[in-house]
């Protein structure tokens, strides 16, 4: 028989997420299946498979391997190559080399999956009500890395030493626990521990029961999650939930809530099919959808919403809770006000001491902390307001090769990202960079994130503003190019790049302010560019911000600024603000607004909705970002509205110009207008006008692709509106998909925007 002339052999090259995935069991048990020969290893590039045996047989393993890879694993690319066949037997799993798994790709955490869960719950099982089940296909991965390879020690289960049954699971190729790293047990895994603030043990038996009664009963429990510790009510419990409120000092941000699955969900807000997907996804974000009318919450999770933010539980502990509670609950961040989620056990007693009457903790410590990620359901699809636990450190592709490089983000909701060639890591969501205390977690998560993913910047990118911390630290950096991008062209490029383009494009990006190439404070622009450069074709009328920051925080100032620059009479408080503004306030602000040093120009599209959430007595001061434009959103009429005027000068460049607009929106405030009614004209309005204004500046210049972004187009209302308009004016829309609409997308477009910049260098 000549064996050797029927036999063929390969050799294949696979990359993207393929370590401490599973992927090499997966790989055994399919060539075992299609009675291959061979082997599979890591290496410092992903994974390597040779195999060989029947030509037809070796096809169907290349057509298999990406398609049927297990649940946690990203396939980017399989290259195959021939090799001469050597009439191997047996099919084998190798050792990785020693110091070889330089990107030996870190996973995201992930939901329990449905085996795990069966054995959660399953009363015969060694793992049955244990709070930290998981395996290679699912549980925590991100949040408990310390650093690379990823393997047990450098994990914060190091402490932990598997038991005999454990240790036989994670070394048996053919079973699900094959190398999961936090392979544990009630034996001898993490435990969990009801507690009181002092760490004094509060129950006997079983915790998390322990803990679900307590909720039960109306207690405010502090719960440790996989990226920090959340704070715990019931949902419908008014008093609870309202004591909460109070001692977080969180006076009007909704809370999210937890529910047990889909069917307790649906009972809490209206789902689409693709909003259940989302939920159900091993991701497991906060899913904002509009709430039911019958919904089963107290007032105080979300006063003056339309719309709640509910998850189904990702890890076991949640699963537990939820079932012993048997009803939703409030499970918000643990934290005071704005200060960043508690993720350190002593921290979080010590910070969360005065709010909660008890905490369900458990010894497996959190490395990286990480917030929940949270999408929002629109007609354009799901929009992804923050993104971080489930979806962090997975790559987002880049159109393009970048050199080693370094994004620094913006200053507000920030997020950096490291690039090398075809892909970039965006950082966990690390919120607002204004203090030493936050830049030393930025500054920590930049070392982290370099050597996770052998990243030694060549190249920096940071935003204009030089006073921006992010923008400190870049300029501190020493040897390496830094290139300068302004801020709403990191958000064109960032929504291009991902889609895999490289533009040109018109973008309407619109946000609360950003500094422009001009020194000015942008925040209403049509940029027509690539990712390399743009030009600022268009932008909104440029009025006062009078008080500078102190705008942002009290509406009712860019209302008087608004009503000046639309000549409209500021003698007197308008009637809508009568209760809010002492008139001589609003008088002095009257005469900022007529121009000077403490009232400089901006295009800001976000202090437009201010203006007009204040006009019609929405909302007058927040105590929250973006909170006047959330809520003169939530507040609209719906259905289709009747657009008020609002004018589009040519130019070049264009301007759209709502001072007509304004007036109005001023008239019928005053005569007494319902605030839906006139919030859904204006939605209109801008959104016809964007529109117009887009598709003018596209057609000037034979651009046929339209880009919305910005943190004003998290406004659902908006965004659809303007995209069907732009939509019926023959262009192709893109809206930002994989990566927030907001300042968390702005590291992403900086690497895109140095990538194009540096191409064909070194
Ligand atoms: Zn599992
Ligand atoms: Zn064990
Ligand atoms: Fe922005």
């Amino acid at each position: 028989m000549t064996v050797a002339a029927a036999r063929r052999r390969v050799r294949i090259r696979v990359t993207g997420t393929v370590q401490g995935v599973g992927f090499r069991p997966y790989v055994h048990r399919l060539a075992a299946e299609l009675g291959l020969t061979g082997f599979v290893l890591n290496d410092e590039r992903g994974v390597v498979v040779e195999a060989e045996g029947e030509p037809g047989a070796v096809e169907r393993l290349l057509a298999r391997l990406p398609a049927e890879a297990p649940p946690l694993a990203a396939v980017e690319r399989v290259v195959a190559e021939p090799r001469p066949a050597t009439g191997e037997r047996g099919f084998a799993i190798v050792e990785s080399e020693a110091g070889g798994e330089r990107l030996a790709i870190v996973a995201p955490d992930s939901a329990t999956c449905a085996d795990c869960l069966r054995e959660l719950f399953d009363p015969g099982d060694r793992r049955y009500r244990y709070p930290f089940v998981n395996c290679t296909n699912c549980g925590p991965r991100f949040t408990i890395v310390r650093g690379v390879p990823y393997d047990r020690p450098l994990t914060t289960m190091a402490g932990f030493a598997m038991c005999a049954a454990c240790r036989a699971e994670y070394d048996d190729p053919a079973d699900r626990r094959f190398h999961a790293q936090p392979n544990a047990c009630p034996a001898c895994g993490p435990r969990a521990v009801l507690t009181d603030a002092k760490g004094r043990r509060l129950a006997a038996g079983d915790q998390v029961a322990a803990a679900a009664a307590l909720l039960r009963e109306g207690t405010i429990v502090a719960v440790k999650g996989l990226g920090g510790w959340h704070l715990a009510c019931l949902a419908a419990d008014e008093r609870a939930v309202a004591e909460l409120r109070a001692r977080k000092r969180r006076e009007e941000k909704p809370f999210a809530l937890m529910a047990a699955g889909l069917e307790a969900a649906r009972a809490l807000v209206e789902l689409s099919p693709a909003d259940e997907a989302l939920l159900l996804g091993r991701e497991r974000p906060i899913v904002i959808a509009p709430r039911r009318a019958d919904a089963p919450v107290a007032h105080a999770v979300a006063p003056r919403s339309a719309e709640l933010g509910v998850m189904l539980p990702h890890a076991p502990l949640h699963h537990l809770l939820l079932h012993d509670v048997g009803a939703p609950i409030v499970l918000t961040s643990g934290n005071v006000s704005d200060e960043p989620i508690a993720y350190a056990d002593d921290d979080a007693r010590e910070r969360l001491g005065p709010i909660a009457d008890a905490f369900l903790g458990h010894d497996r410590p959190i490395h990286m902390r990480t917030d929940d990620s949270v999408v929002r359901a629109t007609g354009e699809g799901p929009l992804l307001l923050r993104r971080s636990r489930g979806y962090v450190p997975a790559a987002v592709p880049l159109p393009l090769e970048a050199p080693p490089l370094l994004a620094c983000g913006a200053e507000l909701k920030n997020a950096f990202c490291v690039a090398k060639g075809r892909r970039a890591w965006v950082s966990h969501h690390l919120g607002d960079l204004t203090n030493w205390e936050t830049l030393r977690s930025f500054r920590e998560g930049v070392a982290h994130f370099e050597r996770l993913f052998a990243v030694e910047p060549e190249v920096v990118a940071h935003d204009l503003h030089p006073d921006y911390l992010p923008t400190a630290y870049a300029l501190e950096r020493e040897g390496v190019e830094l290139v300068a991008v302004q801020h709403h062209h990191a958000h064109l490029a960032a929504c291009l790049a991902e889609h895999g383009e490289e533009g040109p494009a018109v973008g309407a990006i619109y946000d609360g302010t950003g500094l422009g190439s001009d020194g000015t404070a942008w925040g209403g622009e049509l940029l027509a560019g690539d990712l390399e450069g743009f030009e600022r074709a268009g932008h909104l009328l440029p009025v006062r911000l009078p008080g500078g920051d102190r705008a942002a925080r009290e509406p009712w100032r860019m209302a008087c600024a608004w009503l000046c620059a639309a000549g409209a009479d500021v003698s007197r408080v308008p009637p809508a603000l009568a209760g809010d503004v002492p008139a001589e306030r609003w008088r002095a602000v009257a005469r900022l607004a007529a121009g000077g040093p403490t009232a400089p120009p901006t295009t800001s599209a976000g202090r437009l909705f201010d203006a007009v959430a204040a006009l019609c007595g929405v909302r007058a001061v927040t105590s929250y970002e973006g909170q006047a434009a959330i809520e003169l959103e939530a507040c609209a009429a719906p259905g289709p509205a009747r657009p008020y005027p609002i004018a589009v000068e040519p130019g070049p460049p264009v301007v759209i110009d709502p001072r007509e607009t304004i007036r109005c929106v001023a008239r019928d405030a005053a005569a007494g207008r319902p605030a839906a009614a006139v919030s859904a004209r204006f939605h209109a309005a801008l959104a016809a006008a964007t529109a117009e204004a887009v598709a003018a500046v596209a057609a000037a210049r034979g651009i046929g692709t339209a880009v919305l972004s910005g943190g004003v187009f998290c406004n659902r209302r908006l965004v659809e509106q303007t995209a069907r308009a732009l939509r019926a004016a023959g262009l192709r829309v893109l809206v930002p998909r994989a990566l927030p609409p907001n300042d968390g997308g702005i590291a992403y477009g900086q690497a895109a925007v140095a990538a194009a910049r540096t191409r064909g260098r070194g």
